[in-house]
């Protein structure tokens, strides 16, 4: 839709409403908001806003709506989709929610706590932890992404396989919507058959259809014992079957089960000088196994032992090292989550996240691989991820070329992943990067009905446009 140009005096009343400290309108005072992290989009915006509560966002929508003035929310800036940064025609409102981080309660009777959107995930985390319980959702920004965002994304991160998605985690949300009504939705409560469920309406919405302001979120008890192992494995499918005997013995105790292949392994290697391999021998394939318990003398170690002991009777497992201390689990941890940061120093990377159903994970890395390696000889695969979720980091290197055959690349992952039944996006978001990608693999069906909810929540367009649809 097209906007009719900024009416002159705008940011005044911006300022106004939020107080001239906290209405940003010079190049460089902006600038921080205008650039996604990872260096791929640059927006243009009218003022950045840093309101204080839930009423100066209300206010300030209801000024853009009667301005038609494009609003785009903002947390932590940490999305991997470029979903907060604004397009470049400046007649945007960045919506900074970084001021709204009180915890307005916590409920230790049922297990809830209340926090605004701006809340940095971490101090959540170590809100709840003060209230003896445990926030579950934990992701590698969490130093500096907020839970509004988190809520947007609907993000995924370490813990999905025993907690879920941050959508599981949400039992109430506070909204302002489209036209500036506050919506109070925060309620705690387990159980509401009361018909359509609106929380999940703007979780995973990418700010799109409202802003959230605040959220009830589950809280849990917390873990008193954990063993963390590393194993060596010969393939995928290996993994995927010792994830189901691991899972029929801990149940809920196992948390995280993380696929690293042998290119992911050498990277961290290579650029982390303090790192080890963790097996006299090289291998394939491993995985990253963490089980917890509540209970502090729960027999976690035997478990794990006699699980893997039968795994490696069964050749499903080539070797496996257990961490004997905390130190030892924290540097196994560091062998995956040094993957990312490790690649990027290798240099430019074409990245998908996408996810499969878990029994498809083996014949989708064996099949794209070999179309993958058929296409571009040299091309350097970097699998690992949430393979407990079905969700891959799956991405591809190619020396000297940079980014140049991105969409090439693109198409032989993507049609893999439609074969497999799976998502482009599995804990990332469409944000600006796959808006139009996605149209290819979403049925007409689908964007009808995604349409008609922006259209009936946010007739006038104005909330975060160009990103999802
Ligand atoms: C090192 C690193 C590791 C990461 N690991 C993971 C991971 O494991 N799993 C995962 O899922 N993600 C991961 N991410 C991506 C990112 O951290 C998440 O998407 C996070 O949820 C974004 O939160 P944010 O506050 O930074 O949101 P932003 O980046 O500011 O915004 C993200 C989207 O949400 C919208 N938005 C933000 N706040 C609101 C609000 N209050 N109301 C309405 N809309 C809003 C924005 O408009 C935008 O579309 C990682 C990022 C980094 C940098």
């Amino acid at each position: 839709m097209s906007f009719i140009p900024a009416k002159p005096g705008l940011v005044e009343q911006f300022s106004a409403i939020v107080g001239h400290a906290n209405c940003i309108a010079d190049d460089a005072g902006m600038q921080p908001y205008l650039n996604d992290w990872r260096g791929n989009y640059t927006g243009k915006a009218l003022a950045v806003v840093r309101p204080a509560n839930t009423d100066e966002v209300a206010e300030l929508v209801k000024l853009c709506a009667r301005t038609q003035t494009p609003i785009v929310p903002q947390g932590g800036n940490t999305g991997m989709v470029g979903g907060g940064i604004p397009d470049t025609r400046g007649n945007a409102l960045v919506l900074s929610l970084g001021r709204m981080n009180r915890i307005r309660g916590i409920d230790t009777e049922n297990n809830t706590i209340t926090v605004e959107a701006g809340v940095i995930l971490q101090a959540l985390q170590d809100a709840a932890m003060s209230a003896g319980r445990l926030f579950p959702l934990s992701l590698a920004a969490e130093g500096s992404c907020t839970i509004g965002g988190n809520l947007s994304t609907n993000a995924g991160g370490t813990a999905v396989l025993r907690y879920g998605n941050t959508r599981d985690l949400a039992l109430g949300l506070e909204v302002v919507t489209p036209s500036g009504d506050i919506w109070q939705g925060l309620k705690g409560l387990r159980k509401d058959n009361t018909g359509y469920d609106l929380k999940h309406c703007f979780i995973g919405a990418e700010g799109t259809l409202g802003i959230i302001t605040a959220a009830v979120l589950k809280l849990f008890p917390q873990p008193q014992s954990s063993v963390t192992a590393f194993a060596a494995l010969p393939s995928p499918q290996a993994a995927v079957e010792l994830l189901g005997s691991m899972r029929a013995a801990a149940g809920d105790r196992l948390v995280a089960f993380e696929l690293v292949s042998r290119v992911c392994l050498d990277l961290v290697l290579r650029h982390f000088p303090g790192t080890a391999e963790p097996f006299a021998e090289r291998h394939p394939w491993h995985v990253l196994i963490e089980l917890n318990d509540t209970m502090p003398d729960a027999p976690l170690q035997e478990m794990l032992e006699t699980e893997l002991g039968r795994a490696l009777e069964r050749g499903q497992i080539a070797d496996a090292a257990i961490a004997s201390s905390e130190g030892q689990a924290r540097a196994l941890w560091k062998l995956r989550e040094d993957i990312s940061e490790a690649q990027r120093l290798e240099g430019k990377n074409v990245k998908h996240d996408i996810s499969v159903p878990i029994s498809r994970i083996p014949a989708f890395i064996d099949k794209c691989d070999a179309a993958l390696i058929a296409a571009f000889p040299d091309i350097s695969l970097v699998c690992f991820g949430h393979v407990g979720d079905g969700n891959l980091h799956y991405n591809c290197g190619l020396p000297d070329q940079g980014l140049g055959k991105a969409d090439q690349i693109n198409s032989i992952v993507y049609a893999h992943v439609d074969e497999s039944g799976g998502s482009i996006s599995a804990e990332h978001g469409l944000g600006q990067l796959k808006r139009d990608e996605i149209t290819h693999h979403k049925t007409k069906i689908e964007l009808d009905m995604m349409r008609a909810l922006k259209r009936a929540l946010d007739p006038t367009g104005i909330m975060n446009p160009g990103k999802v649809l």
